[in-house]
C-alpha cells in the first residue's frame, strides 16, 4: 500500500515501512520516483517522524536499503555451479535439481545426512520466519543449526530455566528506568539488540536527563560507555563472577528485596547459598573490578527507585554465557525490578498467542537429543553450530552430506571458519537461499537469490516480542518485483515441497491449517466461537504470509477475533494506519507470562546451577591467566554482522578492520600503530593493521567480526575492496559455553606479534 506524499505530482510516491536490517526495526520513509512506465525506483529513505517507536530516528545503514536495491552483484536469478562456473538458470530446473539431489542424500543415507543453517537476516522477514519452521520439518533431520547459537541461545535457554520460555526474555524498561547497569552492550552501535530500541543515543541522553544513571562494564571504552556516567573495565569471560558478587553483596548487606513478586519466586535460599563463594573479594583478581566498587555498584542498584540490568553479546558468546545470562536477571529479581515498570518487563506482541495459558507448563527443550561427535546438547530443536564442522568432517556414516543455508554467512560468522569451509567443500551437496556469492555460499551447486526487502512485505515477529514499547507496524511492499522474482517466502516453502515431492501450496495449505488449529475453533484458542470455516473465508485465499499474519494478529491479545463489531487488530487495520499503531508502554505480565513446569520463576533451576562448580573453578583460572592477551569482537554503527559489506555507501570511509591494541601491550609486544600485525591462535592466524589505543583494557585486543572478504571464488566487489581479516579464524569451535553448547567468540587467548 501505498501512501502519496503531501503535494506529489504524480511522479513520486511515499512508503511507510520498517526497516528490516537490524533488530531496531525504525520507522522509515522510502521515496519512490515512478519511471515513464509506471514501474519506480527508490530515491530516498528518511526516517518516519510518526512511528511510535522509532520517532524519526534512522541510522546510516537505512540508506543501505537502496544500494542493496542497486548492487550490481546482487544475484537476480537461480544460478548453478558447474566446473566453477555460475551458471543462470530457470527455477523449475533449479528445484527439480534442488528436491532430486535431497531426496537422493537422504533415501540413501538417512534423513540425518541432511541439515541446514539458518542465518540471521531469516528472521528480519516475515516469509522466511514463518515459512522456514516448516523447511526445517520437512528435511527430516535433527541435525539443525541456526545464528542463535552464535551469540543468543544461553539468554533463551537461561529464560527458558527461569521463566519457562526461550522467548520470555524481559525487556529493560528504557524509557523509565533510573538506574541501567549495562554488560557486554554496544546499543549506541547496534542500537540494541535482545532489545528492540531505535534511537539508543536519544533515549540514554534522556535517561541521564531525568537524573538517571548508566553504569558499563565492558572490556572495552565502546561508543556506549563513553556517555555512560562510568564504565569499568572487565576482563573478557569474566562476567559471570562479577554477577555472582553482586549477587553476594545484595544478600550480604540485606539489599534483597523482591517486593510483590516474592509469592512467585522458588530457589531464594539456593542462590544466596550459591552465592557465598563469590564475594567482591574472591572474584576482583579474576575480573579486574575493584570490590568495593563492585559493593557499591550493588549497593547503587539495590538502592535506585528503578533499575534494570542488561546483558548482550559478549555476555552470552563466553564459556560462562548462560550462567551470566542467569545472573542478569537474577540481579533483576532479588532488587524487585522483574516485571515492575522501570525496571525489566516482558513485551506483549500483537502477534502473541491471544490467550494466556494457566497452569504449569513444559520442561525446558533441552538435550533432548545430543550430536555425533562431541554430544553437544540440542535446545529448542537446533544443535549447536560450534558442532556444524565436525557433523560434517567427522561423524563418519552419521555425516551430514547435504546441507541447505537460509541467509547465512557461517564461515564469516561461526568459530573456525577454515575448517568449516574445507568442509562445506568436501559435501555432496549445498542449496543456498541468499542474495550473494559470498564466502559461504561458493560452496554452495545452487544458490536461490530472493526479492529484496523493498519488494516484499514484511512485518516484524520476532522484534515486536522485544520490543521497549508495545507497537505493531506492516511493512508494504515498496517496488514492485521483478518479473520472474520469487519472495522468499516462496522459495522456502517451495523447498520445504520439494523435498517430499510436493508444490509450495501443499506447504503453504499445511502452515495454514496448523496455525488455524492453533488459533481458533477449540476451547483453548483465543477464538473458540469461530470455526476454522468461517476464518478462512474471513482470511481469504490469496497464498503467502500476509493471510498468516492477518489470523495472528486477529487471534492475538489485541485482535478483532473476527468479530468487526468488536474491534481490534487485523491486517486491514494495520494497513490503514501506515505508521504503526501504539500498543502502549510494557506493563507487568507476571503471573501469566510464567510456563515453568512448578508455574513459578525458578530463581536456582538445575540446569544452570549444575553449572556453578565449573565457574566457581573459573575463580582461580581466571586469576591465574592474566598474562594471556584476549581478543574480543566490536561492532561498527555502519556495519551489521557481513551481509551489508558490499554496499559502497556503507563499506566507503576509514579501514574499520583493525586491531585495537591497548599502549602498554603495543610497547611490551614491538607494535606500532598502522603497522601490521600478526594475529595467532590454537586454530588459526590473521595478519591486521594495528590501532593502538586506550579504547581496550590492557591484556585485551579487539578485530571487528564480519569481515575477510577476499576469499576466492566470491562475487562481491565492493567487499573485497574492503575485505579486512576474519576473525572467525581465530575462533576455536572447541571452545563452547557448556549449558548452551554456544560457541566462544569473545576473550579467546591469542598471541600477536609484528609483522
Ligand atoms: S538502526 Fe539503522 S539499520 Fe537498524 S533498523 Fe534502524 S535504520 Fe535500520
Amino acid at each position: 500500500m501505498a501512501t502519496a506524499s503531501a503535494g506529489e505530482d504524480g511522479t513520486s510516491r511515499t512508503i511507510y515501512r520498517a526497516c528490516p536490517l537490524c533488530e531496531a526495526t525504525c520507522g522509515i520513509a522510502v521515496e519512490v520516483a515512478v519511471d515513464v512506465d509506471g514501474s519506480g525506483h527508490a530515491v530516498a529513505v528518511r526516517g518516519d517522524d510518526e512511528d511510535p517507536l522509532g520517532r524519526g530516528y534512522i541510522c546510516p545503514k537505512a540508506h543501505g536499503l537502496i544500494g542493496l536495491q542497486e548492487d550490481p552483484d546482487r544475484l537476480r536469478h537461480p544460478v548453478r555451479r558447474v566446473d566453477g562456473q555460475w551458471l543462470e538458470i530457470g527455477w523449475d530446473e533449479a528445484f527439480e535439481l534442488v528436491g532430486r539431489r535431497l531426496r537422493e542424500i537422504r533415501e540413501s543415507s538417512g534423513p540425518g545426512a541432511l541439515s541446514a543453517y539458518v542465518g540471521n537476516p531469516t528472521v528480519h522477514d516475515l516469509g522466511a520466519t514463518v515459512y522456514m519452521p516448516a523447511l526445517l520439518r520437512s528435511l527430516g533431520s535433527k541435525k539443525r543449526f541456526t545464528a542463535s547459537s552464535v551469540d543468543q541461545l544461553p539468554k533463551m535457554l537461561s529464560c527458558a530455566a527461569l521463566f519457562g520460555g526461550s522467548l520470555s526474555i524481559p525487556i529493560p524498561d528504557i524509557d523509565r528506568t533510573q538506574h541501567l547497569l549495562m554488560l557486554g552492550a554496544n546499543p549506541m552501535a547496534s542500537n540494541g539488540s535482545l532489545m528492540t530500541a531505535p534511537d539508543m543515543r536519544g533515549r540514554l541522553r534522556a535517561l541521564r536527563e531525568r537524573g538517571g544513571r548508566l553504569i558499563v562494564v565492558d572490556p572495552r571504552r565502546s561508543e556506549t560507555a563513553r556517555i555512560a556516567d562510568e564504565h569499568l573495565f572487565i576482563r573478557p569471560g569474566t562476567d559471570a563472577l562479577f554477577l555472582f558478587s553482586l549477587v553476594h553483596t545484595l544478600f550480604d548487606e540485606q539489599l534483597v528485596a523482591l517486593g510483590p513478586l516474592e509469592q512467585y519466586v522458588r530457589g531464594i535460599e539456593e542462590v544466596r547459598e550459591l552465592s557465598r563463594d563469590f564475594s567482591p573479594e574472591a572474584t576482583a583478581p579474576a575480573t579486574g573490578i575493584q570490590a568495593d566498587d563492585t559493593r557499591r555498584l550493588a549497593r547503587e542498584f539495590g538502592a535506585a527507585s528503578k533499575a534494570a540490568c542488561y546483558g548482550r553479546v559478549g555476555t552470552c558468546t563466553q564459556a560462562f554465557g548462560t550462567v551470566s545470562s542467569w545472573l542478569i536477571d537474577v540481579v533483576n529479581v532479588l532488587t524487585g525490578n522483574l516485571d515492575r515498570p522501570g525496571g525489566v518487563l516482558f513485551p506483549r506482541a500483537a502477534t502473541s498467542p491471544g490467550v494466556a495459558k494457566p497452569g504449569p507448563g513444559s520442561p525446558v527443550a533441552h538435550a533432548r537429543w545430543r550430536s555425533s561427535v562431541r554430544g553437544l546438547p540440542e535446545s529448542f530443536g537446533e544443535l549447536p553450530v560450534a558442532a556444524l564442522s565436525e557433523e560434517i568432517d567427522s561423524a563418519g556414516d552419521a555425516r551430514i552430506r547435504a546441507l541447505v543455508t537460509l541467509a547465512g554467512n557461517p564461515v564469516l560468522s561461526t568459530p573456525n571458519g577454515a575448517r568449516l569451509a574445507r568442509a562445506l567443500e568436501s559435501l555432496d551437496f549445498m542449496v543456498s537461499v541468499d542474495l550473494y556469492v559470498n564466502e559461504t555460499t561458493r560452496f554452495a551447486d545452487v544458490i536461490l537469490p530472493p526479492t529484496t526487502p523493498l519488494e516484499r512485505p514484511h512485518y516484524d515477529l520476532a522484534f515486536s516480542g522485544l520490543a521497549i514499547r508495545n507497537v505493531a507496524k506492516f511493512s508494504p511492499t515498496v517496488l514492485d518485483p521483478p518479473a520472474g522474482g520469487w519472495d522468499q517466502w516462496k522459495i522456502i516453502a517451495e523447498l520445504a515441497g520439494c523435498v517430499n515431492g510436493v508444490g509450495a501450496d501443499v506447504v503453504d495449505d499445511l502452515v495454514l491449517g496448523a496455525l488455524l488449529s492453533s488459533c481458533v475453533g477449540a476451547p483453548e484458542t483465543a477464538c473458540p466461537d469461530v470455526s476454522q470455516e468461517q476464518a478462512r473465508k474471513a482470511l481469504g485465499d490469496k497464498r503467502g504470509p500476509e493471510r498468516l499474519l492477518d489470523l495472528m494478529l486477529r487471534a492475538g491479545p489485541y485482535g478483532d477475533r473476527f468479530d468487526g463489531a468488536r474491534g481490534g487488530l487485523s491486517l486491514a487495520a494495520l494497513q490503514a494506519s501506515p505508521h504503526g499503531i501504539d500498543l502502549g508502554p510494557l506493563a507487568s505480565r507476571i503471573p501469566e507470562v510464567i510456563a515453568t513446569e512448578s508455574g513459578a520463576i525458578e530463581l536456582a533451576p538445575p540446569l544452570l546451577v549444575a553449572d556453578v562448580p565449573r565457574l566457581r573453578a573459573a575463580l582461580d583460572c581466571g586469576a591465574r591467566a592474566h598474562h594471556e592477551l584476549l581478543l574480543i569482537g566490536r561492532r561498527h554503527v555502519r556495519s551489521n554482522n557481513s551481509w551489508m559489506h558490499n554496499i559502497h555507501s556503507l563499506a566507503k570511509g576509514p579501514e574499520r578492520c583493525t586491531l585495537l591494541v591497548h599502549p602498554d601491550d603495543a610497547t611490551r609486544l614491538g607494535l606500532q600503530d598502522a603497522k601490521t600485525a600478526r594475529i595467532r591462535s590454537r586454530v588459526g592466524e590473521v595478519v591486521a593493521p594495528v590501532a593502538v589505543s586506550s579504547e581496550v583494557m590492557p591484556g585485551v585486543v579487539s578485530l571487528p567480526h564480519g569481515y575477510g572478504h577476499d576469499a576466492p571464488g566470491t562475487r562481491m566487489e565492493t567487499a573485497r575492496l574492503h575485505a579486512g581479516v576474519n576473525a572467525n579464524l581465530l575462533s576455536d569451535e572447541e571452545q563452547i559455553d557448556q549449558p548452551s553448547g554456544n560457541s566462544v567468540l569473545s576473550g579467546i587467548p591469542v598471541e600477536v606479534s609484528p609483522v
